[in-house]
Formats: structure tokens, C-alpha cells, sequence
């Protein structure tokens, strides 16, 4: 029966991280996976979401399904992270928000309801942009295509010729946007390039869809979701996934959220309903204990300022890897190569600009595993490894 069902090639950065934990060399770094670890190279647990969980452990309550939309507390919550609490169209009630599984669901909710409203758009999305981008819009029916963002030569954005292509495109395409912390580049657009990308949106009728799964990873909670705020001042109908498993280290609980921006409370309860309709089809209702975690902290003002207090500090370790990665190369290099990226690049990634032979080389000669790409994880980075990691680089750099 299943003769012509090939096998699964596997997930190229799940595949890096099997051969990681297979490879036996105790001086092994893995710098691959979108993971944040801590400085002992564990996943942490914030303290806040182990107050939540101990509450809700001593206050187990039944189990039953939740509404198709999610807990409406937390949905709640969710639009004053986003949007500001007190925005206007926070306040107008003109925001449709879901529950949904993680971040990828809501990339997925999104996707199926734009198939189904908006059948002959297209979508375009950041070249390069994380694989699943791809995989979901694909998977929903789009045909996908890439919009310039990343100069490999230069190692920087290209914003000209990425504004250039948004403006031509036919009014009514989908135009995926990383809110802040880019995956996998690490480049983000300034506000002054924001400033001009959404009256282009606006102005050519294009659907935004802003993915932002780094909240609080780049500069702040509200610093990172500015370009999504921007978009809906200037009058934009916009789509935002957020997710809760990087800033809250909750992954595997599958928690986050699709929100719709309407132009008014009417359309966003029309368009509520019929994300309903989709989570319906897809998986009926999402899993309720990730978002009771978050909804627990969120609620409480001691356990949210703790919260952003643990990202802060996740943030501010981010950037002292780079800070550190970056002397140890420039001690070595000087002005003969510049390592600045290190330095302007935001979130727990950073484009190398190393080259597949180079990413090869330093796994099998140094046990160093960044993506083939040359992405890396900058949270993988210790004070501990972090020299090794230079020596390492240096070595395949001057071979
Ligand atoms: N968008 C981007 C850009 C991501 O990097 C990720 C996670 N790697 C996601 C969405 C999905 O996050 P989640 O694990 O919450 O599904």
C-alpha cells in the first residue's frame, strides 16, 4: 500500500542536532538550533513560568477542551504584549486573536484563511527566511516566491532592491515580514526603512503578514514590536503570529497567537469566526496548559515584571557573546576582515557569511556545528566555549 511513499529526508537543522548529540568529542559546541540556552548551556526555566506551573499544579482544575479561539484571557493579554496595551485598535476591538499552537500554527491558521479569502494571492517572503516559511504557505496552496533582503557579497541588507520589488507587486499579494530578530539573518530593517516599506503596503493594497517569534529577543518587548504598531497606525489590515517559545522557553507547549487587524469591532468578529472555522478544520482547539502558563504570568504584575526582567537578561547575554566572539576575532584579524555583523545583528542569530566547505570543516576538524548556511546560534556561545569557537573559525578562516 505504501510502496511510493519515499522516506522522509528529515529536517536539515533536527538532522545537525541528532549528529551533534551522536558526536562523542567532549569540546563540542552545538551553535545550530533556535534554541536559548543558558550560560551552563541548559534550556532555562524562568522563574516565573516555575511560580505559574507550581500554581497551577496545587490548582489542577479539570481538563475539558478549550474554545476553538483559545482562553479569552490570554487572547486578551496577548493583544496588549503585541499591540500595547491601550492601543486604539486594541481598544476599538477591531483585532481578531487566536490561540494557536506555537507560532508555526498561527503561520498555518493564517495561511489556510488567506487561501480561503483570498485565493489567487500570492505570497512573498524574505530571501533567504526560515525553511518553514515555505514548507506552510506552500502546504497551504501558495505559490511562493522570494523578495530580495540579504546581500551575500556585502553581508548586508538590501533594502533598495526589497523595497523596489514590494512596490511592484500586484495589490492583494501576501507579503511575509519578520517583526525584529530576523531568522536567519539577524539583519532587521531600521525604523527609518520601515518608514518607508508600510506606506508602500498600505498605499499597493498588499496583505502584511509580520511573523514575530523573538519578542523581546532584540532590544525590548515594545522596542521589538514597534514595526508591527507602526503598520497598524498607518491604517494597515495586517496578519501577526507571535509565539511564546523562545521569550517564555516554553516550546514544547506549543504556545502562541494569530491576530487580524481589522477596520472595524463588526469585520474583526466576522473574521474571528471564521478563524474559528479554520482552527476547526485543522485541529479543533489548541493545548491549554501553555497558555494558562503564560496567561498566569501575564496577569500577575510581580510574575510579568520578573518575566521581563529573565528576558533581559537573555538579551543582554545574547550580546555578550557577540560582544565577546567578536573581540576574539578581532584580536586575531585586525583590519584584515571585519566582523562588525557580530556586533549590528539582532536576536539569538547571526549570518557568518561562511561557506558550506567552511561550516563543513569547522564540524568535522573543531566539532562545531552551525547551519550549512553559515547561520549560527549566538545563545549556543558561552564564556566557557566561546574561544575555542574563535580558535576554531580563525583556523578555517586561514586555511
Ligand atoms: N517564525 C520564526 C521566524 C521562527 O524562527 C520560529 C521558530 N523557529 C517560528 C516562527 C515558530 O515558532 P514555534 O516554535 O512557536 O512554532
Amino acid at each position: 500500500l505504501f510502496t511510493h511513499v519515499p522516506a522522509y529526508p528529515g529536517d536539515p537543522i533536527l538532522s545537525l542536532m541528532e549528529s551533534f548529540q551522536r558526536d562523542a568529542r567532549p569540546e563540542k559546541v552545538s551553535l545550530s538550533i533556535g534554541l536559548y540556552f543558558d550560560e551552563a548551556g541548559r534550556l532555562p526555566v524562568l522563574d516565573s513560568v516555575r511560580q505559574a506551573a507550581q500554581f497551577l499544579a496545587a490548582n489542577v482544575e479539570p481538563c475539558g477542551y478549550l474554545p476553538m479561539e483559545g482562553l479569552a484571557t490570554y487572547r486578551q493579554l496577548v493583544q496588549n504584549l503585541v499591540f500595547g496595551a491601550g492601543h486604539e485598535a486594541v481598544r476599538a476591538g477591531r483585532i481578531a486573536t487566536v490561540q494557536t499552537p506555537g507560532g508555526s500554527g498561527a503561520l498555518k491558521v493564517g495561511a489556510d484563511f488567506i487561501k480561503r479569502y483570498f485565493p489567487q494571492a500570492e505570497v512573498w517572503i524574505s530571501d533567504p527566511t526560515w525553511d518553514n516559511h515555505l514548507a506552510i504557505f506552500e502546504g497551504a496552496g501558495f505559490r511562493t516566491h522570494g523578495y530580495p533582503y540579504y546581500d551575500a557579497s556585502s553581508g548586508t541588507l538590501c533594502f533598495d532592491r526589497m523595497l523596489e520589488t514590494i512596490r511592484g507587486l500586484p495589490s492583494g499579494s501576501v507579503v511575509l515580514l519578520h517583526a525584529s530578530c530576523h531568522n536567519p539573518t539577524g539583519l532587521d530593517l531600521s525604523r527609518q526603512q520601515w518608514g518607508a516599506l508600510i506606506p508602500v503596503i498600505v498605499e499597493r493594497g498588499l496583505i502584511p503578514f509580520v511573523d514575530m517569534a523573538y519578542q523581546g529577543f532584540g532590544d525590548g518587548l515594545d522596542e521589538d514590536a514597534w514595526a508591527v504598531r507602526a503598520l497598524v497606525d498607518a491604517g494597515a489590515q495586517a496578519f501577526v503570529a507571535n509565539s511564546f517559545s523562545k521569550n517564555f522557553s516554553l516550546y514544547g507547549e506549543r504556545v502562541g497567537s494569530l491576530s487580524v487587524v481589522c477596520t472595524d469591532p463588526a469585520t474583526a468578529d466576522n473574521v474571528l469566526g471564521q478563524l474559528k472555522a479554520t482552527v476547526r478544520r485543522n485541529y479543533s482547539s489548541p493545548p491549554a496548559q501553555g497558555a494558562r502558563l503564560v496567561q498566569h504570568v501575564l496577569q500577575s504584575p510581580e510574575l510579568a515584571a520578573s518575566w521581563d526582567a529573565d528576558l533581559a537578561d537573555m538579551r543582554a547575554r545574547i550580546k555578550d557573546m557577540r560582544a565577546r566572539l567578536h573581540q576574539a576575532l578581532h584580536a586575531h584579524f585586525g583590519e584584515r576582515r571585519d566582523f562588525g555583523f557580530l556586533l549590528s545583528q539582532r536576536g539569538m542569530f547571526s549570518y557568518t557569511g561562511l561557506t558550506e566547505a567552511q561550516v563543513d570543516g569547522l564540524r568535522e576538524q573543531h566539532g562545531v556545528y552551525l547551519v550549512k548556511s553559515g547561520r549560527m546560534c549566538m545563545s549556543g556561545l558561552s564564556r566557557d566555549n566561546v574561544q575555542y569557537v574563535a580558535d576554531a573559525i580563525i583556523t578555517i578562516l586561514e586555511e
